[in-house]
């Protein structure tokens, strides 16, 4: 594999905090041999595993293929938040988009994600620092308090019952001087994500799916009624094939998915262990942190007191991990001035598979062969989710009857149009910056 699949920062500079937190994963060797299956899989993240859980579970003969190791991708690297609600969207506006049934399907799929994770790690006794105390949103000024009652009685609709939180209360829950207020979400939590992604693996073999790592997909053809899948050292034959790539793809994946998503750096970061006492100053109860700049600032605690955070690149800062590391110091400080000293020292990249609406989408490329991507930063409830819809896709229920939307073919607009996420980002950062200096919200710059 092509080293800048990596993301954007060198190789030997990456130092991901959850490679080296998470129990190990399953034994999976790589595919030396030709073999036959339902369903084939390529991918092992949570979009992948997720499906081969739900499918074998049903009696399906599956085959995940992963071209490096589980959790390799966005599910090995990310901020392991798991949150209700969308991103970018909300359900009102997918009604525009999509239609109210579709909408609301996908809606619902969304508000029921963290149940299907937590539901998973509790079945299949995974083990990866899960806590489900909650997902809290500040308010980083008063003109955000209108958004957030918005926001409550919207998701209220969908059964996803929070609570308004005065400033006081925000700040005690957050530890931060910053918030004017807040929502807390009981549903949301947060996870250890390569850890998560593991267990989610040997889930699959334990009911019943077969799993190579190092077995990248090197081709794809149509023989007959069947699709042949070819990899450095064997062949699978199965009726259909799933592409859970993700921001990651390679080979015919890469190909076949061109435009159908944009890969969006982002940066992760781990600070080293702080002191017991600021955990009990920071929040205290442990839920998973965001406020409401549109470029967001995020945090959780790792079970061996660190703070973990991610970082979108603007100049040096989410590109180069060094000035990231000074300039997150900063930012944490100013954010909670309860710590006085605090170092960065754990850097990763990742990348997003970023939709124009940071939604996923269900491809069907040809006759038996399909691809979900498109999950943006919602991965960790959504495609966990996503999985339980794929399988009944795969099983032969029909577009309509799923919850996620299903197009023939890739709208190679949609990519184009999440590619200019840059520019939308820069777009947002100066919205965010007039509408703090209008109405005094709280921003570290
Ligand atoms: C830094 C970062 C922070 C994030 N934070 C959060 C968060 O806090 N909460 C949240 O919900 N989401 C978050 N996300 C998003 C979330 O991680 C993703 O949406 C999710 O993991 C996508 O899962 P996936 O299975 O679709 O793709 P991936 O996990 O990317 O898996 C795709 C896999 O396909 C494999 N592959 C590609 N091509 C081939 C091939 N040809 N043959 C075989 N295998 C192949 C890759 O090696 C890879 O392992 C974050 C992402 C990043 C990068």
């Amino acid at each position: 594999m092509p080293k800048e699949q990596l993301g954007h920062i060198p190789e030997d500079q990456e130092d991901c905090i959850w490679w080296k937190s998470a129990p190990p994963g399953p034994e999976a060797v790589p595919l030396e041999e030709d073999i036959e299956c339902d369903v084939a899989i390529v991918g092992g993240g949570y979009t992948g595993l997720s499906t081969a859980i739900e499918l074998a579970r049903k009696g399906i003969d599956c085959v995940v293929l992963e071209a490096r190791f589980i959790g390799f991708g966005a599910s090995g690297r990310n901020a392991g938040h798991c949150t209700p609600t969308f991103h970018l969207t909300s359900p009102d506006k997918l009604r525009q988009r999509l239609g109210r049934e579709k909408a609301d399907q996908l809606t619902r799929l969304q508000v029921s994600g963290a149940d299907r994770v937590f539901s998973l790690i509790e079945k299949y006794q995974i083990s990866c620092e899960a806590k489900r105390n909650g997902y809290l949103r500040i308010a980083h000024g008063p003109h955000r308090l209108d958004e957030l009652r918005q926001k409550k009685s919207l998701y209220e609709g969908f059964g996803l019952e929070g609570e308004l939180l005065d400033a006081k209360s925000a700040q005690d829950l957050s530890g931060s001087p910053r918030a004017y207020g807040g929502w807390l979400l009981k549903q949301g939590g947060h996870l250890n994500p390569t850890a998560y992604a593991r267990g989610l693996a040997r889930a699959a073999i334990q009911e019943g799916a077969r799993l190579y790592q190092e077995t990248p997909l090197l081709e794809l053809n149509r023989t007959g009624k069947s699709w042949e899948l070819r990899t450095p050292q064997g062949r699978v034959r199965a009726n259909q094939a799933l592409l859970a790539t993700g921001a990651y793809a390679v080979g015919p994946a890469s190909a076949l998915l061109k435009g159908a998503t944009h890969p969006v750096p982002i940066m992760g970061f781990a600070s080293e262990p702080l002191p017991s006492e600021l955990r009990q100053s920071i929040l205290p109860d442990d839920q998973t942190l965001v406020d409401t700049h549109k470029d967001p600032i995020l945090y959780k605690w790792t079970d061996d007191h660190r703070l973990v955070t991610t970082v979108y690149p603007a100049g040096r800062v989410g590109r180069e991990p060094e000035p990231t590391a000074r300039w997150l110091e900063a930012r944490t400080k100013w954010m909670f001035p309860q710590i006085e000293t605090v170092t960065f020292r754990h850097p990763w990249s990742g990348r997003l598979d970023v939709q124009p609406l940071t939604l996923p989408q269900v491809h069907n490329l040809e006759e038996g062969l399909w691809a979900c991507v498109g999950f943006s930063g919602r991965g960790v409830p959504t495609a966990s989710a996503a999985g339980v819809e794929l399988a009944r896709l795969l099983e032969g229920a029909s577009s309509d009857e799923i919850a996620l939307p299903v197009r023939q073919g890739v709208n190679k607009i949609s990519g184009r149009l999440a590619s200019l996420h840059p520019v939308v980002m820069t777009w947002n950062r100066t919205k965010d910056w007039l509408a703090d200096r209008l109405h005094g919200g709280e921003a570290f710059r």
